[in-house]
């Protein structure tokens, strides 16, 4: 029987119309219409009031957004850009980061942390994950450090902040760059700071199921460092300082106007958007807590996580394989409506692309195991509780 998942906006015979019946009653991974549903009034209007202005690229919504973000973050700059991608390889080109160069990151992310790394003709350097966190093991970062480490790309994977107390204090021992790949974890907090704050750059992305996310592509780049903005702003916009002047080759991507006025909106709702996040969390903690073959996702002391997504292991029997078996309670779950996801079912270091890196299999096992057994439950500040409930009543059922 599938599960009736009753969406209750006015957008439920639209969205009938648009998808069929069966699509209300599956409960998604991820929803974005009843967040339209409240601010949507809002949007129409600053987007009308952009589309009227005649000025869509650049101006003041764009500038009015970098100052708000920065503000929001902590940080004396904000660069926006097209995307977190973007983002990302700016801030390598700013750090003048090329061949020859290594880069630090963890296999078990977006391929956009890894991408960026090649794309600038650097070498990306994975090292394994640590097995609680999903995140950067730090002792073996220090111990993948070379004469050629330039820098590290710390992920703060599903909205958990890296412990960046220690990686600065490793970064900083060794002359590394640290560029936080924030783009889960708008809003994440480590020792009291928002991450993208306390590494040299932090790296946002925009893309709607992103905690903030924009109507379309988006990013930003936060620093405290003048120069390092600078070369940023000049990078973003064809390398261009003047006019027809042309300092270095840079690439066009700018956040546009239209974009730029509807983050505007959000970022006034992303603490509270956060904030019922983890209520999500908190309650799929206290219901699952009981269920076998289950491990959930902790925080970890000093950090406060966003939730971009509530991401849980599954323990398989032993007649079983872990992929098999999460495969399979997938399969299970999707056929009584309920959609989960697989952030990621294959790390980086073992992808088709970096098979010329020569990491074999077994290489980084945290990270493979991970691939093997992770499994991402429906999150988004909207759920209700009683569809939240359904989702663990029909795991329960999958997991007997
Ligand atoms: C989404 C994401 C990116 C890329 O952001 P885009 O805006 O989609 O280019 C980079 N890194 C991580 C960890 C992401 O989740």
């Amino acid at each position: 029987m599938p599960v009736r998942f009753h969406l209750g906006t006015k957008f439920d015979s639209i969205k009938r119309m648009l998808h069929g019946a069966s699509c209300v009653n599956t409960i998604p991974p991820f929803d974005l219409s009843e967040q339209f549903d409240a601010i949507g009034a809002e949007i129409n209007a600053a987007v009308l009031e952009v589309l009227a202005s005649g000025r869509y690229i650049g101006g003041p919504p764009v500038e009015g957004f970098e100052q708000q973000f920065a503000h929001y973050i902590g940080t004396s700059e904000c660069i926006a850009c097209n995307s977190g991608t973007d983002a990302l390889y700016l801030a390598l080109r700013a750090l003048n980061i090329g061949p020859g160069d290594e880069v630090i990151t963890t296999p078990f992310t977006f391929i956009a942390t890894a991408e960026v790394i090649t794309a600038v003709g650097a070498t990306p350097v994975f090292v394994d994950i640590d097995g609680q966190t999903f995140n950067l093991d730090l002792t073996q970062v220090e111990a993948a450090i070379t004469d050629r480490s330039r820098a590290v790309i710390p992920v703060h994977l599903f909205g958990q902040p890296v412990n960046m107390t220690r990686l600065m204090a490793i970064a900083q021992q060794h002359n590394l760059w640290v560029v936080e790949d924030c783009a889960q974890a708008t809003g994440a907090e480590w020792a009291g700071q928002r991450v993208g704050a306390i590494g040299h750059i932090g790296c946002f992305s925009f893309y709607p199921t992103k905690n903030l996310g924009a109507c379309g592509d988006g990013g930003a780049i936060t620093t405290n460092d003048p120069a390092i903005a600078s070369t940023l702003r000049v990078l973003r916009d064809h390398g261009r300082r003047g006019t027809y002047y042309y300092e270095m080759l840079g690439v066009n991507s700018r956040l546009d106007a239209l974009q730029a006025s509807i983050l505007q909106i959000k970022l006034r709702h992303l603490d509270t958007w956060n904030a019922q996040r983890r209520k999500v969390a908190q309650r799929y903690h206290q219901r699952l807590s009981p269920l076998p073959r289950l491990r959930l996702p902790q925080e970890l002391e000093g950090g406060t996580s966003v939730w971009n997504q509530y991401t849980i292991r599954l323990t398989a029997p032993a007649s079983q394989s872990d992929a098999s078996f999460r495969d399979q309670v997938r399969q299970k779950l999707q056929a009584k409506g309920v959609l989960s996801m697989v952030y990621y079912p294959l790390p980086l270091h073992r992808q088709p692309v970096y098979q010329h890196l020569g990491y074999g299999l077994g290489s980084l096992p945290l990270a493979e195991q991970a691939a093997n057994d992770v499994l991402s439950l429906p999150m988004f500040p909207e759920i209700r509780p009683e569809i939240q409930d359904q989702v663990v009543y029909c795991l329960k059922d999958c997991l007997e």
